[in-house]
């Protein structure tokens, strides 16, 4: 087979060893192979501008944070962190193992791109432009690799009716589901993917036995036998109760995105990380004046709870050392909040985490080249990190800002997730942002943000609306950020130049219009008022020509990056 790289598509052929899913005997773990001749597989020719929307970044952190102890450990963590990669490769899909092979094999200058994007989106299906393959043709199955790939909703739903003894097991977090012998049969993760799993739980013991934190030799115990067992109830509780450590490790099965077939399967992922204690003690700063932030608040008192309820998870700021699995493949994680169970949940609560070299780094390509093609000069010198990272940090305490309950006209008292359905979402987000800045100045003047700081966080404020709206407006956040950019535009707060074509902040109106912003969004709130919300989202929740055509021009700024670990 010869190459052809002039022509749309490049070809390749290769042979495949295709895994026969479903076709195994009765050997646990050691599946039958199939060699399948397979017809050549075509690539995807723009391959430079796929990878150019991905910035490589060398995600690094200050080794003196760590003694040696806690270096020891870290290395155990990236070890079982990488047995993430190797289960992850399988659950994504059920070919990409083998391509990732045969490329690497290549001798093919131009196969080094191809591999490299390959390994990015974990297999040969594009995670930014919608899972359309890059290599090959065949569309991504829904299921990705945790059902065959022939399988259908419908064929699921009908063979749990038939056999309703298997419900249980075929819809669990934790198992694939395949075909043998004509049959649908489940199989448990701690059974598939036995030897990853135990290399993990031996690192993770590893790294017991170096810590000296007993919070943290729990967890990792508990963490390795959950791994073995397939349940992550004990070392869940065991994570939340971490008491002291600085160094830490998320590991195992958490989202189910990966599956879009039912939305059922938990894909594996690893965080390494290192808790930033100063950050940490910023926040604590920022809750300790929670208090006076809600009496400051421009509205009446019946538009604000009398005593403002805690977070509804406590945040945690670390610096990121390493990730492996879903949480690597494609967009980058900048911030999670775990654990899923339920159980946990109500009995112990979530942690928030924000990884805060991944948003700095993200920051750096991103959000500056975007700060720099859209805003005036003398505004773009004012995006600084400090000041997106503590709007990011504010808009998260601010959630806990305003109402929680509402009464309505007939006095019932309700949630404002009832009373304001599916427009509380975006008025939530965009209250929460508007009621953080809104209380800047009060943190100021009580020296907790420096005042030469200030205009840093609302620059920052304006440069990411741009990139929260280049991300689209279908979620919530991006309608929010919509609605709060065509207000402040409104208002004359941000103002465009014709002549330059790029934005800038007007300093004298800004304050003004955010007040008035968080006013009206705390009394839809505080009235439970659905059609008001309807009402305000009908008018500014629209992207008129203009802003469609600035954001047009960011075409070429990455939307963020590939991260390059040391390890
Ligand atoms: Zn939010």
């Amino acid at each position: 087979m010869h190459f052809q790289r002039e022509n749309l598509l490049l070809l390749f052929g290769i042979t495949f060893l295709i895994l026969a899913l479903g076709l195994n005997s009765g050997c646990k773990g050691k599946e039958e192979q199939e060699e399948v001749e397979m017809a050549p597989l075509e690539k995807a020719p723009n391959i430079h501008e796929r990878l150019a929307k991905l910035a490589p970044t060398e995600i690094i952190y200050d080794e003196s944070l760590l003694n040696e102890e806690q270096k020891q450990v870290i290395e155990k963590f990236v070890l079982a962190a990488k047995q993430m990669d190797k289960i992850f490769w399988k659950q994504a899909s059920h070919v990409g193992l083998a391509i990732k092979d045969k490329l690497e094999q290549s001798e093919d200058p131009a196969d080094k791109e191809y591999f490299r994007y390959l390994k990015i989106n974990f297999g040969p299906f594009d995670r930014l432009n919608e899972n359309k393959p890059f290599i090959g043709t065949s569309p991504k199955p829904l299921g990705a690799g945790f059902y065959p790939a022939d399988l259908t909703k419908e064929e699921f739903q009908a063979y749990i009716n038939e056999h309703p003894e298997v419900k249980e097991q075929f819809e669990h977090l934790y198992t694939v589901i395949k075909r043998k012998n004509g049959e649908l049969v489940s199989v448990p993760y701690n059974e598939e993917y036995r030897e990853d799993l135990e290399a993990a739980a031996v690192y993770l013991k590893e790294a017991a036995d170096i810590t000296t934190n007993p919070s943290l030799k729990n967890y990792l115990l508990l963490r390795a036998d959950g791994l073995l067992r397939n349940d992550y109830y004990e070392s869940d509780v065991a994570w939340i109760d971490l008491k002291d450590n600085l160094v830490e490790i998320v590991i195992g099965p958490f989202e189910v995105y990966e599956d879009e077939l039912m939305g059922l399967k938990a894909a594996h992922t690893g965080f390494v990380y290192i808790n930033d204690l100063e950050e940490m003690e910023k926040i604590k700063g920022y809750l300790n004046f929670l208090d006076e932030m809600q009496k400051n608040l421009p509205v009446e008192q019946k538009y604000k709870d009398q005593e403002v309820g805690g977070l509804e998870s406590p945040l945690n700021v670390v610096i990121e050392v390493f990730t492996a699995g879903e949480t690597k493949a494609g967009i980058q994680t900048s911030a999670f909040v775990l654990p899923n169970d339920e159980r946990v949940r109500a009995e112990k609560g979530t942690k928030k985490v924000f990884l805060k070299n991944m948003m700095e780094a993200k920051f750096n390509k991103s959000l500056i080249p975007i700060s720099k093609r859209m805003l005036s000069e003398e505004d773009a010198e004012y995006v600084t990190f400090f000041g997106y990272f503590s709007e990011v940090i504010l808009h998260e305490i601010a959630h806990a800002l305003g109402i929680n309950y509402v009464t309505l006209p007939d006095g019932t008292k309700t949630t404002l997730n009832v009373a304001l359905k599916e427009h509380n979402s975006p008025l939530e987000e965009s209250k929460a942002t508007v009621a953080s800045i809104y209380n800047v100045p009060l943190l100021v003047e009580k020296g907790w943000i420096p005042a030469e700081k200030e205009r840093e966080i609302y620059t920052a404020y304006l440069a990411g609306m741009f990139r929260a709206m280049r991300f689209g407006v279908r979620s919530a956040h991006g309608l929010a950020t919509l609605m709060e950019f065509n207000f402040m535009k409104e208002k004359g707060a941000f103002l465009y130049d014709e002549e330059t074509e790029k934005y800038s902040l007007d300093m004298s109106k800004i304050k003004g219009a955010i007040e008035e912003l968080t006013r009206t969004l705390l009394v839809i709130q505080g009235d439970g008022d659905y059609e008001k919300a309807a009402e305000f989202i009908a008018r500014y929740g629209q992207m008129d020509e203009l802003t469609k055509t600035a954001l047009s021009k960011l075409g070429d700024i990455p939307v963020d990056i590939e991260p390059v670990f040391p390890y």
